[in-house]
């Protein structure tokens, strides 16, 4: 049956579906990049101790990435690179790179800040933007989905069970870290490791509650995988319903999370619609 679009439509329509074909055709897998940061505090002069605002003539450093820690997601090692260890180009370099490799990000409370610090980082130091990612941000969705009495990573990993942060003394750490003390930069990256540890063990437990992962097919070339975590297993539960269509429910079994088939089941389409 010849089509009502323009040719020109036509063509970017082909075009497009090549696109994804091939896009579709690669037996790739999805690269989740796991990750945290570790900032150092402005530094600068004060007058006192409460309610004080701040002039730009009274900072003395601003604000800097000091370190991160990164882990791709199914890979044991974790990376660490940090301003003692690496030296700040060679830590911004390699954040740059591997956010550049990242198909999604998986952080805590990441998109207001550990990505933001690192895009400055990136704009400082001369980089144009990584490729686009998808963020998966565990604060939204431990906010979103659950009432726990505290929302910080700490607490929600604890009562998960699956560790807390490492202990430390408190800003003395930072202190230390600013006056380039060995010690306390490598507890530093205990801490920072540590962070990303729980934080993919937050993940891996939250994952079947996400409602808008990213779809773990689109980048496998299997769509008919559970959208969350890749796997082929899956158990039939019921219908899905929308207000007008029905598609298979499934739910899968290695992560829980729930699905839905791609097509609608044809015979079931209802022949009227609901006018407002
Ligand atoms: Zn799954």
């Amino acid at each position: 049956m010849a089509s009502n679009k323009p040719s020109i439509l036509r063509n970017q329509g082909a075009k497009q579906s090549k696109i994804i074909a091939n896009a579709l055709e690669r037996e790739g897998e999805m690269n989740i990049l796991i990750i945290d940061i570790e900032t150092l505090p402005n530094s600068g002069y004060m007058w006192g101790m409460f309610d004080q605002n701040f002039g730009l003539a009274q900072v003395i450093e601003w604000s800097t990435v000091a370190s991160f820690a990164a882990k791709w997601y199914g890979k044991k090692k974790i990376h660490f690179y940090s301003d003692f260890h690496d030296g700040h180009d060679v830590m911004v370099q390699a954040a740059w790179d591997m956010m550049n490799k990242a198909d999604a990000i998986v952080h805590y409370n990441g998109k207001a800040f550990d990505v933001k610090h690192l895009h400055r980082e990136f704009l400082l130091g001369g980089y144009g933007p990584p490729t686009p990612h998808k963020d998966i941000d565990l604060l939204t969705i431990v906010r979103n989905q659950f009432k726990f009495t505290s929302n910080k990573l700490d607490s929600v990993s604890q009562q998960l069970g699956v560790g807390s942060k490492v202990k430390h003394d408190g800003f003395s750490l930072w202190v230390g870290c600013m006056e380039g003390d060995e010690k306390a930069w490598n507890k530093m990256r205990t801490y920072n490791k540590g962070d990303v540890r729980i934080t993919e063990a937050v993940y891996e437990i939250v994952r079947p509650w996400i409602r808008q992962h990213p779809h773990v097919g689109l980048y496998t070339g299997d769509l008919d995988c559970c959208p969350k975590c890749g796997s082929l297993e899956r158990t039939r539960r019921g219908f899905a319903y929308t207000p007008a269509q029905v598609y298979q429910r499934f739910q899968c079994n290695n992560c829980g999370g729930y699905f839905r088939s791609k097509s609608r089941i044809p015979d079931t389409v209802t022949n009227t619609r609901n006018v407002a």
